[in-house]
């Protein structure tokens, strides 16, 4: 249910109230802006922090640099956060910055129409409609859930529910349990239940790389240094962002053979540390580059698995019964629920078929050959659209709340620019995007992701990297800072033949 009724225009309309749509929101109100609107689907904030609620969800980034810059938590009680903690602090941020009498819940956007005569958004919810001068889309590169097609599914009779779906009404306690992914997800899942279920059934497709998570408990003096000695958290969270960076970065981005063979034996000390049985260490082990798929980090998913009561099925599941599911080699397992942990779609979002630019051309249309936005941001033919965590600027090694930052700096900018008198619209340039995405391109030429030997959730279905930044952040960050108008067309408020300050495409 929507909590009240939307205004009829609105300068910016920001949609979604994740992560990003948040700290757009904060950083408007921070720059003296209020003439905007948070357009969020749910009852509550926290996007992705809200909907990931699956028993062991915690972030795999340490939570001093998992966290805005501007809204330091000196109180995160672990290094790696879980779930309740960082919903709960993205709640607060929403008090803290006197952000929520702009957010507007239950408002899912049904479509989202540029309308050229008058040069501004029509954005269309379940609840109204609103005009906008300029639509900032943040839903998040992983929430459309990806339930696979199996055969047999719908007459599967006991529950099942996807990791980001999770339904907390359902007990497993002392149930035969099977959890379809060894993704990030799974190897989150699978040692919060395994002590519960009866039996628990592991179907791997695909065996991750998996490095030790080395969590820890900030103690009670750490916790008052973070708060009375600010300088060291943000020591702790300069560490952690260089040591990802430097560490990650060179192994994924050139691979580099030296650190790529220090991770793969980490993980192999890892993995031989738990799991002592031959066969089930060679089943284990991936036959691909480190971080190809996500590096996964993790102290307790491998002794789970040696549980007496769970099984590490090395197999895809290919179809399901009313009381079980079939293997790919046709061994059928009773099973009374199925935890779906299988991902994402991501390269091909559902929200690309809703936006509809210039000319009547939608995102999807646009999109049919795959992704691309400049800098992650802007898409030509799309004026005034920004997308936060678009094309390319989601991360396989940092915090992406570093990117977020990153594009919000930009967009702020941007906004800056269209103040000025005389602008109605920006619109990237062709040959800046083109351009862009060759540069994205021969950037990936050789990492892990084109030469590691493996398929994932970044590439999409011709292959390409569609999702990740393919280099350094801090380059990212580089790139971000200024908002360049020579890189857009800028038409006049009234979508005049001849743009203000700048030559035609
Ligand atoms: P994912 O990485 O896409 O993993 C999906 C898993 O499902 C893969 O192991 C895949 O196998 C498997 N799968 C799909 N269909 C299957 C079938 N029929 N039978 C057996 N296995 C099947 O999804 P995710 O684990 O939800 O993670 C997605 C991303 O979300 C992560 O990469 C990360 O960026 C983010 N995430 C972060 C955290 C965190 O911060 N802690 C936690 C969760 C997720 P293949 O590998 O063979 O495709």
């Amino acid at each position: 249910m929507s909590n009240r009724e939307l205004p009829a225009t609105v300068d910016i309309a920001i949609v979604g109230a994740g992560f990003s749509g948040l700290g757009m929101a904060i950083r408007l109100r921070q720059a003296g802006r209020s003439d905007f609107v948070v357009l969020e689907k749910g009852d509550a904030v926290g996007g992705t922090w809200r909907d990931n609620s699956y028993p062991g969800a915690a972030c795999d980034i340490p939570s001093h640099l998992y966290s805005f810059s501007f809204a330091p938590n000196p109180e995160w009680t672990r290094k790696y956060s879980p779930q309740a903690e960082i919903y709960e602090y993205l709640r607060r941020c929403v008090a803290r910055f006197g952000i929520g009498e702009h957010i507007f819940y239950g408002q899912q956007v049904t479509g989202a129409r540029w309308d050229e005569g008058a040069g501004r958004w029509t954005v269309d919810t379940e609840h109204g409609s609103i005009s906008a001068r300029v639509l900032v889309w943040a839903s998040g590169p992983l929430s459309q859930a990806k339930k696979p097609d199996l055969p047999g599914l719908g007459a599967f009779e006991g529950p099942v529910f996807h990791s980001a779906e999770w339904d907390h009404g359902v007990s497993l306690a002392g149930r035969r349990v099977a959890v379809v992914g060894t993704g990030a997800s799974a190897i989150q899942i699978v040692p919060a239940i395994a002590g519960e279920v009866a039996h628990l059934s592991v179907f791997q497709r695909t065996p991750p790389w998996i490095i030790p998570r080395k969590d820890k408990k900030f103690g009670g003096l750490q916790r008052w240094l973070f708060t009375h000695v600010p300088a060291t958290a943000k020591l702790e969270r300069a560490l952690t962002y260089l040591r990802l960076e430097f560490i990650f970065g060179p192994a994924l981005f050139g691979r580099n053979a030296r650190t790529l063979a220090t991770i793969r034996e980490r993980a192999t000390e890892h993995l031989t540390s738990a799991v002592t049985d031959p066969a089930l260490v060679e089943v284990l082990t991936p036959d691909y580059d480190p971080g190809c798929k996500r590096l996964l980090v993790s102290d307790d998913y491998y002794p789970a698995l040696v549980r007496d009561n769970v099984e590490l099925v090395p197999n895809a599941v290919a179809s399901c019964t009313a009381g079980g599911v079939v293997d790919t080699e046709g061994v059928e397992r009773p099973v009374d629920a199925l935890v779906l942990a299988t991902g994402f779609e991501v390269t091909d979002p559902a929200f690309a078929g809703i936006i509809v630019g210039r000319g009547g051309r939608s995102l999807a249309d646009e999109w049919s050959k795959g992704m691309h936005a400049y800098l992650g941001t802007a898409v030509e033919g799309f004026p005034n659209l920004f997308l936060m965590v678009g094309p390319n600027a989601v991360l396989g090694h940092n915090s992406v709340i570093y990117m977020i930052e990153s594009q919000l700096n930009y967009v702020l900018d941007a906004l800056r620019f269209m103040d000025r008198p005389g602008i109605g619209s920006v619109e990237v340039r062709t040959r800046v995007e083109e351009a862009f995405r060759e540069e994205v391109e021969a950037d990936f030429a050789h990492s892990v992701w084109t030469e590691g030997g493996c398929g994932s959730w970044y590439l999409d279905r011709f292959g390409h990297n569609t999702t990740l930044w393919p280099t350094y952040t801090y380059k990212f960050r580089g790139r971000t800072r200024r908002f360049h108008p020579g890189d857009y067309t800028v038409a006049s408020p009234a979508r005049s033949e001849e743009p203000v300050g700048a030559t035609a495409r």
